[in-house]
């Protein structure tokens, strides 16, 4: 299947596992159910780290594979590193720089169909991290509050079995208001009548990674694009894709009928300066002096513009390298929140974020990952890091599995800390560093609803990791102590 996330040029080489996101996301994504509605509080606290990996999150607070923040203000608490990582998220922000022209016409498609009582399709493709599922989502929201009579049914494709399965899952959905299940031959029928009832609202069907309902003879496809055509539909249709020629596999059948031809927008990869204007105007949320210097998120965007002009890279890389100079800072003082602090000279960032660590950074994810343990690089592998990757890696070696729940590394990690006398994380915050973990490919994870029952997995050998996690003094002790 033609996809473009897996194109990618030299330069900045991500490893190959974590560009084809194809499996992983297949295999991270149990829910269909992704209700644009609901939204989370954010976390506050510097403790709860934004939800799971710097990467695409899929979880009961999800939407579309894209977590939602509700509108908030700039964070206030934690210390300026943990603040700065908090606006770098890779979740919905309130602000998208860069796309308003695409936000517009997909605000104009919408309010046109919605309020006009028209049918329709619009399908947006783009690379990944381009932002299509992240302005969509932002406008559904806007539009709720804006317009009524209108239903949104988002399903994420990635989350199906097969292609055919995305039919019981819409109509799981619009069964939930009243009605029973539709069963077998009768659901196409029911769908299609209740699109086309003569009461009730515009159905707004969102489905993204729609690339996935790819299927023998289009059969699926065709369908979905035909719907809003059927005489009295109530449906607006909005497919998101990475490929760009998506529509055009089924343009043949649908170009008899050109009105079914859906309306397409795509979403170009982010230039250099679009990436540097997202990291800054995330950044000035946080008040005080920056903690990356302009060099930096020049160079980031630079890089990562080269290469795939993913925002989502960008904003992981400025992420991890904030975190190296952090973990510099703590091991030579004691970061106070900035909330604690009093005089105008505490406010100072200790030690700014510069292009070295961006190069760090992006070497790291380079294929010398394994480079992160030696001599000189203790302070980019923080210690917390390490001592989870033990234990899971005493945990599967004690369980003889391959796979342990997050809940039972978390109870194994505990352990270890406790005899070790180290200050053990709390558990939202270990999901956060198997996440980053995750994003140094150290180790998999499968994601569940239910974050405990999240599956992780050493991605490494035993022995490279053995090796990369050597720190004579704890590390050693742990491995030779064993789980306590
Ligand atoms: P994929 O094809 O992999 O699903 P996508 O195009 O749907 O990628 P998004 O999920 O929309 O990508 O974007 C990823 C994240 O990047 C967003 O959740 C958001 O945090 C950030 N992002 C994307 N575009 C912008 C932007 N213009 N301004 C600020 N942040 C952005
Ligand atoms: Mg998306």
């Amino acid at each position: 299947m033609p996809r473009t996330r897996s194109q990618s040029q030299a330069t900045i080489n991500f490893p190959k596992k974590k560009l084809s996101r194809t499996l992983d996301k297949a295999k991270n994504c149990h829910n269909t159910k992704l209700e644009p509605t609901h939204v989370q509080a954010i976390p506050r606290s510097p403790k709860k780290i934004l939800p799971l990996s710097p990467r695409k999150r899929l979880g009961a607070d999800n939407l579309c594979n894209t977590p939602h923040l509700p509108s908030c203000s700039p964070p206030k608490q934690g210390t300026c590193y943990q603040q700065a990582k908090l606006v770098l998220h890779t979740a919905v922000p309130d602000l998208l720089p860069a796309r308003e022209k695409e936000m517009d016409v997909i605000r104009n498609f919408l309010r046109e169909h919605i309020c006009g009582k028209k049918a329709g399709s619009l399908y947006l493709s783009g690379a990944p991290g381009t932002g299509k599922t992240a302005c969509l989502s932002r406008i559904l929201r806007d539009l709720k509050k804006e317009l009524k009579g209108f239903k949104t049914i988002m399903l994420n494709c990635m989350s199906l079995k097969t292609a055919q399965a995305v039919f019981p899952a819409i109509a799981q959905e619009i069964c939930q208001e009243g009605g029973s299940k539709p069963a077998g031959k009768d659901m196409m029928r029911k769908l299609e009548k209740h699109m086309t009832a003569e009461k009730g609202p515009m159905v707004v069907l969102v489905l993204d990674e729609m690339d996935q309902l790819d299927s023998k003879g289009q059969d699926v496809l065709y369908t979905l694009f035909e719907w809003p055509w059927l005489s009295n539909s109530r449906l607006v249709l909005i497919g998101i894709a990475n490929t760009l020629d998506l529509t055009d596999r089924i343009l043949p059948r649908l170009q008899a009928r050109e009105k079914c031809k859906p309306q397409l927008l795509n979403f170009p990869p982010y230039t250099r300066n679009q990436i540097a204007t997202i990291l800054q105007d995330r950044l000035n949320q946080v008040s005080g002096d920056q903690v990356l210097d302009n060099a930096a998120i020049q160079f980031c965007a630079r890089k990562v513009s080269a290469v795939s002009g993913d925002v989502r890279k960008a904003l992981d890389v400025c992420r991890r390298a904030i975190e190296i100079v952090e973990s510099d800072v703590k091991s030579q003082t004691i970061l106070k929140p900035l909330s604690e602090r009093k005089s105008s000279s505490e406010a100072l960032v200790p030690k700014r974020v510069g292009l070295t660590h961006i190069s760090q950074v992006i070497s790291e994810v380079d294929g010398n990952r394994m480079t992160l343990g030696q001599e000189g690089a203790q302070d980019s592998f923080p210690l917390q890091q390490k001592i989870l990757v033990c234990s899971l890696l005493l945990l599967t070696r004690q369980l003889k599995i391959k796979e342990v729940t997050l809940g039972k590394l978390y109870e194994a990690y505990s352990n270890v800390c406790r005899k070790q006398q180290v200050a053990a994380v709390d558990q939202s915050e270990c999901l956060s560093l198997s996440g980053l973990l995750e994003a140094r490919g150290i180790l998999g994870l499968k994601k569940n609803k239910e974050t405990r029952f999240t599956k992780v997995f050493l991605k490494i050998e035993e022995k490279e990791i053995e090796h990369a996690l050597k720190d004579r003094a704890l590390i050693g002790n742990i491995l030779t102590t064993g789980l306590p």
